[in-house]
């Protein structure tokens, strides 16, 4: 049976680079480039809440560490480190190694190292720690939003949310339809790229992980501002322009959640340059709707004919009703 330490050293170790030391010791040591502060953020996954029993080691991995990177992105952080505090049932071999692999994929892609955590018995549960750095006057805080801004989302919402209504048994999705809203669902990729382009350009920026409309409620209450969206100009995705349910569509889009695409404000005098960087990304950034002054900390969603949509629930509370 492997020891804690043997997980830890065949599982979780390997050489640091750009730390000072990983892995091993009572703590890790590394420091921020100059002119530049640390962004922190944890993000936990638990079985039977973020994940069923039995879902795949490696996509877990993944996401553990994706949906963490996407609050890098959001701040307009670039990622350096993480740390890993892992419980699970039992030393399973062949799903730590899944799980490593998917992690450290990910991890490798946008140049994060694991240089510490904690491992111990339990319901399973994986808690991720990232640590990335941006120069403090250029972060993307929630807060700078403006009336006058135009709001702006990349890529498209409800995919993830039309996946689980699929596993759930609520809808049935075709096989192209799926296998794309699964991946949306099962291995985001965090808006790393998007989130550093943006600075200098966004007033303030989210991703969004518990709905559009719930997250922009972030937005407009952390900036005194309130938020309309234009629920036409939503961008779509080929599954949820087929969602024959038109309900269900709705929710997905506004209150679905496990998006984790970046939706941030802008000056209209800033179009030109969030125009070219999508272009130059590759990636799709549709304006969706803009900030007002009035009713601070409110987001409105208003339909084709300018009247106020009434939406039942704004997103995913853990705690809500
Ligand atoms: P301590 O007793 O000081 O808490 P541990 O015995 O828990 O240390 O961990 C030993 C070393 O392994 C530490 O450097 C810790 O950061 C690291 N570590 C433990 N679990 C993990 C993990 N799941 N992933 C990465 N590093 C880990
Ligand atoms: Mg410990």
């Amino acid at each position: 049976m492997a020891s804690e330490f043997d997980i830890i050293r065949r599982h979780f170790t390997r050489p640091v680079k750009r730390a000072l030391l990983g892995v091993g010791d009572d703590c890790a040591l590394f420091a921020p480039d100059p002119g530049e502060v640390l962004a922190v953020s944890t993000d936990m996954l638990v079985e039977g809440r973020h994940f069923l029993a039995g879902a795949d080691a490696a996509r877990l991995g993944h996401k553990a560490l994706a949906v963490n990177l996407s609050d890098l992105a959001a701040m307009g952080a670039a990622p350096r480190y993480a740390t890993l505090a892992l419980a699970i049932p039992d030393a399973d071999e062949s799903w730590l190694a899944q799980f490593a692999r998917g992690l450290f994929d990910l991890a490798q892609a946008f140049g994060v190292e694991l240089v510490g955590g904690d491992t111990t018995r339990g319901p399973r549960n994986i808690c991720i720690t990232v640590i990335g750095t941006v120069p403090p006057a250029l972060a993307l805080r929630r807060d700078g939003a403006k009336a006058g801004d135009e709001v702006w989302l990349s890529g498209c919402t409800g995919d993830a949310a039309l996946a689980l209504a699929h596993r759930e048994r609520r809808i049935r999705l075709g096989d192209a339809a799926l296998a794309h809203c699964l991946a949306r669902l099962d291995t985001p990729v965090p808006c790393i790229a998007l989130g550093l382009a943006l600075r200098g350009i966004a007033s303030s920026a989210i991703d969004v992980s518990d709905g559009l409309v719930a997250d922009l409620g972030h937005i407009a209450a952390r900036s005194g501002v309130a938020v309309g969206l234009r629920y036409a100009q939503l961008p779509r995705s080929r599954a949820l322009k087929a969602c024959a349910d038109e309900r269900l569509a709705q929710q997905c889009l506004l209150a679905g959640g496990d998006d984790y695409e970046l939706a941030f404000t802008a000056s209209p005098d800033a179009r030109a340059r969030v125009e070219a960087l999508a272009a130059g990304l590759g990636l799709t950034l549709t304006r969706i709707g803009s900030v007002g002054a009035g009713g601070p900390g409110a987001v409105c969603v208003y339909d084709a004919g300018g009247s106020i949509m009434h939406i039942a629930s704004g997103g995913f509370d853990h705690f809500g009703s």
